[in-house]
């Protein structure tokens, strides 16, 4: 029966001696961002931030130095995304871009859009979004109606993608439509395109989430026309690409960290001497931690090695977002603290950012329930 293998990654020297680097930078950059902003992690957005990591070199790491990367090794940008994550910093304008839409241009965009995107996006310059979801379309990505349909030089689309995270401040997305159609065979007919979300045809409108904040968008594309030279791969390619790109999207040690500030705000909370209960209760979240860490490195190691770890990296995403979940749970049933939104102490702030944003963790880059059945297919159960 197949399985999954978790071997032991140790990072090397290098990428310890960055990990400092990278604090040094954090620490002068970040002194004033208080707690239940540093919650927000990767959710925060700041293109001057961007810009400063790109100065740094550290967006882009792996890629070849000819597209304006560093050629830098897997394992040293994973110390980068956990120094970023662990600080809470505000990465937002570039972590899409940095994590999926530059990989698949790298494997699957023309020399062309190589030369273009890859180094303003390597420079912290230019913001990505996600158009996979549609309103009806979400688990069954395959299902998508939006038409991109040929005219001369391009093609024309029409349909709405939905819960399109930055479509409102993004310099580009990167979209999945339907070129052609054939009822039964759902999986074909799909191209992926980059989309400039300016252009005329294209409406973007506000959904506020649960705090009443707004990240997710409704695009609606009415016969708005997308160039020849802005489609990715070839036509009829679309769902091979996505479910590469969404590999990328899932295997970062994003999917474990989301609750940290929480869990550091806990430890000051209780101190150097923490009662009997408060010491069992952080314990078991940092045991948790731990494993989880070991996991999410091992997967980074396996891409070092030229692996394709997407069992392991489902496995890490699914485990990795039922921790970060429990995390506001466990503290509140511990501390007894009520959660607040932008009154209270930091606290309290932290816990009630979590607390509403905890529920989206095992939705956004594929549900668990779809992550376990890809683990299911993996270990060749169903
Ligand atoms: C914070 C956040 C950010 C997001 N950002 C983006 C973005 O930038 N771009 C984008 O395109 N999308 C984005 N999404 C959308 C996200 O990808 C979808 O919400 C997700 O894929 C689920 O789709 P859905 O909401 O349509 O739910 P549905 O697919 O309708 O699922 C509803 C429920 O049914 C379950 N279910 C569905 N199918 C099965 C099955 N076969 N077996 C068992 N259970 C099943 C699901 O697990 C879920 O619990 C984001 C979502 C969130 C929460």
């Amino acid at each position: 029966m197949p399985t999954f293998r978790f071997d032991l990654c140790e990072l090397p020297p290098v990428a310890e001696a960055l990990r400092r680097e990278v604090r040094g930078f954090l620490g002068a950059e970040l002194t004033a961002r208080p707690p239940a902003q540093r919650a927000r992690s990767w959710g925060g957005w700041d293109r001057e931030f961007s810009r400063k990591m790109g100065a740094r070199g550290w967006i882009g790491m792996t890629w070849p130095t000819r597209y304006g990367g560093h050629e830098r090794s897997a394992l040293e940008r994973y110390v980068v995304l956990e120094e970023m994550l662990a600080a809470g910093a505000p990465v937002s304008a570039h972590w899409i871009a940095d994590r999926q839409s530059g990989p698949l241009l790298l494997r699957f965009g023309s020399e062309a859009q190589r030369q273009r995107f890859l180094p303003a996006i390597a420079r912290g310059e230019l913001a990505f979004a996600i158009g996979m979801s549609e309103p009806d379309s979400g688990s069954d990505l395959a299902s998508i109606r939006t038409r991109a349909e040929r005219v001369a030089g391009g093609y024309t689309v029409n349909g709405t993608k939905v819960w399109t995270s930055n479509a409102h401040r993004a310099d580009y997305m990167i979209a999945l439509f339907r070129t052609h159609h054939d009822p039964a065979k759902k999986h074909e007919g799909l191209t992926q395109f980059l989309v400039d979300p300016k252009s005329p045809g294209i409406t973007i409108s506000p959904i506020l989430d649960l705090r009443g904040s707004h990240h997710f968008n409704m695009v609606v594309f009415e016969d708005a026309f997308v160039p020849d030279e802005l489609r990715v791969g070839e036509e009829g390619a679309g769902w091979k690409q996505v479910s590469t790109e969404l590999a990328f999207e899932r295997s970062g040690p994003e999917r474990y960290l989301s609750s940290l500030a929480l869990i550091l705000e806990l430890i000051r909370e209780a101190g150097k001497a923490p009662g009997e209960r408060a010491a069992a209760a952080l314990g078991h979240l940092v045991a948790h931690l731990a494993t989880l860490r070991q996991m999410s490195l091992s997967v980074a190691g396996m891409l070092e090695a030229g692996q394709n770890p997407n069992l392991e990296a489902a496995v890490v995403k699914d485990v990795g977002t039922t921790f970060e979940q429990e995390v506001p749970e466990a503290v509140h049933a511990l501390l007894g603290v009520e959660p607040t939104i932008e009154t209270g102490s930091d606290f309290q702030q932290t816990l009630g950012y979590l607390t509403q944003n905890a529920p989206s963790f095992s939705l956004r880059g594929g549900t668990r329930e779809i992550l376990r059945g890809i683990i299911a297919r993996g270990l060749g159960l169903r």
